[in-house]
Parts: C-alpha cells; structure tokens; sequence
C-alpha cells in the first residue's frame, strides 16, 4: 500500500539535533511535516523555515509530549494545520544521569514519561487514523543504550529497551492493517544532548567518530517510504559497529 497524498508526519522534538535532521529529511520526501518542540520555538522556527526555503511544507507546534493533555493537544493540532498523521516519528527524548544508588524519583520519572510514556501514548492516538487509512508509519528513536547498557543511564535505558519492546508488540498488533512500527537504535551523534560525552564516546567506536544527525535520518526516511512496506518490529542500529 502506497502512501496516501493526504499524509503528514510528525516528528516529536523536531526542533533540534536529530529529530530536526528527520524533519528536514521527511519534508525532502515529500512529507508536509509537523516539527514539535517543548520550549525552544526559536530552534523551531528555524527548522520550519530551513524546510521551507527546500520548497517543503512544515508548521512548529509546541507541546510536552510527557504531559498525556499536551500529548493530546499535539495530535488534534497537528491534524489540523496540515494534515491526518501516518507517519509518527517519537524522536522527543531526555537525559538525567546518576548512578542507580543515587538516581532520583523525580530522575526515574522525567526520562521515563518524556522517553517512553510519552511515545506510547501519541503511538496509540495515531494509530487510530493509521488503521483507518490502511497506511501507517511509526517510528520511535531509541539508542544502543537499553539493548547495551551503559553506567550511570538506568533510567535511559529502562526507557529505550522499554520503546523498543513496545514498539516489537505493536507491530505485530497492526501489521495486517498495512501500518509499520520500527526502532532506530543511534550510538553517538553529535548533538546538544551529547557534546558533553562525545570525544571521550568516540574513541570506543569502531568507526573511530561520532556520527551524523543526517546518518540516523537516513534509516528513518528508508523506513517511513513506501519501499519498507515490509519492514515491521525491527530495530536499526545507526552506531559505527558500537554494538556489533
Ligand atoms: P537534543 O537534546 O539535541 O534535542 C532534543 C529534542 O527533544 C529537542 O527538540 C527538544 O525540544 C525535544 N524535547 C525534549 N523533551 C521534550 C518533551 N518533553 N516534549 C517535546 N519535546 C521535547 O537530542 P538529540 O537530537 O541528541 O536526541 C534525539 C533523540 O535521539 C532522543 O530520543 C535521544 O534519546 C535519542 N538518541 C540520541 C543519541 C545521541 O547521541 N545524540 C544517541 C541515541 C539516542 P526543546 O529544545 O524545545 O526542549
């Protein structure tokens, strides 16, 4: 099933460092793209107007994806200003590092609403208009972290083996619908969420570098196109050989 010419994508934390690498990517497919964001509407704006000057079609909509109202909201919105959502990208995600004898409540919770919660419940509001149309991309950004571990990252990790789990069950619920559910698991790519970890990263991958937020868009345009139809519960790993 090919996808519909109604279709819109929405990438959540669109607004920086990968997801906005996606956003740009999927508009360059042809996507009309919604570019979410929690607070940086600047960083949003720029993501939106670099879509447009490629002769894309984007609109910046500020929500808290960890926040269920919010969540809600986004979806509603997002359909309105440019179209139904079949290609739901939950790139949206957060850090709050601590070894686990020092990890927080309030550490636990913030990285495990925004990460996991957050992208289950905007995956089931989605899929929604995905059944009904027969067509559907969903694909979460989750990271080696989770299937690998990674010290002072429980809360990180819970969160990405738990997207990952969810996203492999959901896929199997919907695949004779035509709709997809996919993992892309990143190693280390430069972004603001890593600039302070990377040099000393880096030096453990077999690629001998970070990678590219470009690099990890590339899976995600492959999956979200029509050639992935058959392509469903997997995770791709975008990490250098990291965790080969
Ligand atoms: P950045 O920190 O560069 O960007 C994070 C983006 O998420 C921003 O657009 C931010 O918006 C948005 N965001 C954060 N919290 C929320 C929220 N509650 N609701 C809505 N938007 C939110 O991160 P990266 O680009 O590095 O990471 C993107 C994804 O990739 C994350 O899920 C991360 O875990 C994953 N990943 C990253 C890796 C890396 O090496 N960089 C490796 C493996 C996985 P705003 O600025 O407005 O707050």
């Amino acid at each position: 099933m090919s996808k519909p010419d109604s279709a819109c994508a929405l990438v959540t934390g669109g607004s920086r460092g990968i997801g906005a690498a996606i956003a740009v990517g999927l508009a360059e497919d042809g996507w009309p793209v919604v570019v979410n964001y929690r607070s940086d509407g600047d960083a949003a704006a720029r993501t939106v107007a670099a879509i447009e000057a490629k002769g894309g079609r984007a609109v910046a909509v500020a929500a808290d994806v960890s926040d269920r109202v919010q969540a809600e909201r986004l979806l509603d919105e997002s359909v309105e200003a440019i179209g139904p959502v079949l290609c739901l990208v939950n790139n949206a995600g957060v850090r709050a590092d601590n070894l686990a004898v020092s990890l927080s409540d309030d550490e636990w919770d913030a990285v495990l609403t925004t990460n996991l919660t957050g992208s289950f419940r905007l995956t089931r509001l989605a899929l929604r208009t995905m059944i009904r149309a027969r067509f559907g991309r969903v694909i979460g950004i989750a990271s080696i972290v989770g299937p690998r571990a990674n010290a002072g990252q429980a809360n990180y990790a819970a969160a990405k083996a738990g997207l990952i789990g969810m996203s492999k069950t959901v896929a199997v619920e919907v695949a004779s619908r035509g709709v997809t559910v996919n993992t892309v698991a990143p190693g280390f790519i430069e972004t603001d969420m890593t600039r302070d970890v990377l040099e000393r990263a880096a030096s453990a991958v077999p690629a001998r570098r970070a990678g590219r937020v470009e690099e990890v868009a590339a899976c995600v345009r492959f999956l979200a196109s029509d050639a992935a139809g058959y392509v469903t519960g997997t995770t791709v790993f975008v990490d250098g050989g990291l965790a080969a």
